[in-house]
C-alpha cells in the first residue's frame, strides 16, 4: 500500500465543498497536474464552483497569464461529484466546507469508513482546531490544516498547521503540496486563529469599531491602511470579500477561546449579517459591490 503521508505519492487530490474556497483550491490543484475531485452536497453550487474556475481561468488567457491550451489542461484535470465516497480514495483530501466543528468531523469519519486506504485529511478551517477535528479520525497523524487565503489562484500564503498529533510526515507533505501549487507554505502551531487571522481579525474588528465610533468613513479607514501601511487592501473592504458572516464566526469563536475583548463582534458587524449583508458575495457589505465593481459611493458609514 502507498504511504500516505509521502508527498511524491500524492496524486489525486479531492477538494470537498466547492464555494469560496474550495473551488480556488481545485483550480490551483488541477494547474499544477494533480487529478482533482470537486465536491460538494449541493449540485447547483458544485456547477458554480465550476464556472467560477473557468471564469478565473478566461480572465488568466486575457490578461496573458496563460494559455488556453493552460487553461483546458487545468480543466481537464477536475472532475466534479457529489458523491462524497467517491472521495475517500484521495491521497490528500483537502475540505472546505463551512465552519464547523461538528460538520468537519462528520466528514472525516464518514471518509473513513468509506475507504480503509489511508488519506492526508487537510483542514482549510480560518480558525478552529486541527486537534479537536482530528479527535473523530482514527487517524490522527494523517491530519493537518492547510489554511489558503481567497482568491486562491492569487494569494501565495498557505498556513499549514500542526494538530497535537499530526505527524512530521503529514507536515512534510502538506509543505511538499503546497510548493507544488506554487504556495509559500509556514507551519504555525495549532493555536486558534492560528498566525494570519488572529492578526488579521483584530485589525478587521478595529476598523469596524472606529466605524461605529465616526472616527472615519469606511473608506478612508481602509485608506490609511492601504496607503499609510502599504496593505493592498484596506480591513473593511477584505472583510467584504471574505463574507461578514465567515468573519463574524471566526470572531465568535476567537472571542470565546482567546477570552479578550479584541476579539468581541461589533455590533455593525452582527446587524449587517442580519440584514443579510454579507459583503461581495450577496452584493452589500461595507461596500456595495454591483457587477463585481466596487461602487465606494455606497460605502456604509456607521
Ligand atoms: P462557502 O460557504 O463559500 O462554501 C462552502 C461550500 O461547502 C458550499 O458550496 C456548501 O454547499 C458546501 N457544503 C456544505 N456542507 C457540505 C458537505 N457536508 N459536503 C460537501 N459540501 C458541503 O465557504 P468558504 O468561504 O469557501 O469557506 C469554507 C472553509 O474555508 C471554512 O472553513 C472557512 O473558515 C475557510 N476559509 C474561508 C476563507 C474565505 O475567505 N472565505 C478563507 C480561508 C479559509
Amino acid at each position: 500500500m502507498r504511504q500516505a503521508a509521502d508527498v511524491h505519492s500524492i496524486e489525486t487530490i479531492a477538494v470537498i465543498g466547492a464555494g469560496t474556497m474550495g473551488h480556488g483550491i481545485a483550480q490551483v490543484a488541477g494547474a499544477a497536474g494533480f487529478k482533482v475531485l470537486l465536491n460538494d452536497l449541493n449540485r447547483d453550487a458544485l456547477s458554480r464552483g465550476v464556472s467560477a474556475i473557468e471564469k478565473n481561468l478566461a480572465k488568466g488567457i486575457q490578461l496573458g497569464k496563460m494559455t488556453e491550451a493552460d487553461s483546458d489542461r487545468t480543466l481537464q484535470q477536475i472532475h466534479g461529484t457529489t458523491n462524497l465516497e467517491e472521495c475517500a480514495h484521495a491521497d490528500l483530501i483537502v475540505e472546505a466546507v463551512p465552519e464547523r466543528l461538528d460538520l468537519k468531523q462528520d466528514m472525516l469519519r464518514q471518509l473513513e469508513v468509506a475507504s480503509d486506504q489511508p488519506f492526508v485529511f487537510a483542514s482549510n478551517t480560518s480558525s478552529l482546531s486541527i486537534t479537536e477535528i482530528a479527535r473523530s479520525s482514527r487517524r490522527p497523524e494523517n491530519v493537518i490544516g492547510m489554511h489558503f487565503f481567497n482568491p486562491v489562484h492569487i494569494m501565495r500564503l498557505v498556513e499549514i498547521v500542526v494538530g497535537a498529533r499530526t505527524s512530521e510526515d503529514t507536515v512534510q507533505t502538506a509543505v511538499g503540496v503546497s510548493k507544488r501549487l506554487r504556495k509559500e507554505p509556514i507551519v504555525v502551531k495549532d493555536v486558534p486563529g492560528f498566525a494570519s487571522s488572529r492578526l488579521g481579525v483584530a485589525l478587521g474588528l478595529e476598523a469596524m469599531r472606529m466605524l461605529e465610533q465616526g472616527v472615519a468613513s469606511a473608506r478612508d479607514i481602509d485608506t490609511a491602511m492601504e496607503l499609510g501601511y502599504n496593505h493592498p487592501m484596506g480591513p473593511l473592504k477584505l472583510t467584504d470579500v471574505v463574507g461578514l458572516d465567515v468573519r463574524l464566526n471566526i470572531a465568535e469563536y476567537l472571542h470565546r477561546e482567546l477570552g479578550s475583548e479584541t476579539f468581541r463582534p461589533p455590533e455593525v458587524l452582527r446587524r449587517l449579517v442580519s440584514e443579510g449583508k454579507l459583503g461581495k458575495k450577496t452584493g452589500q457589505g461595507f461596500y456595495n459591490w454591483g457587477n463585481d465593481k466596487e461602487d465606494t459611493r455606497g460605502a456604509h458609514s456607521s
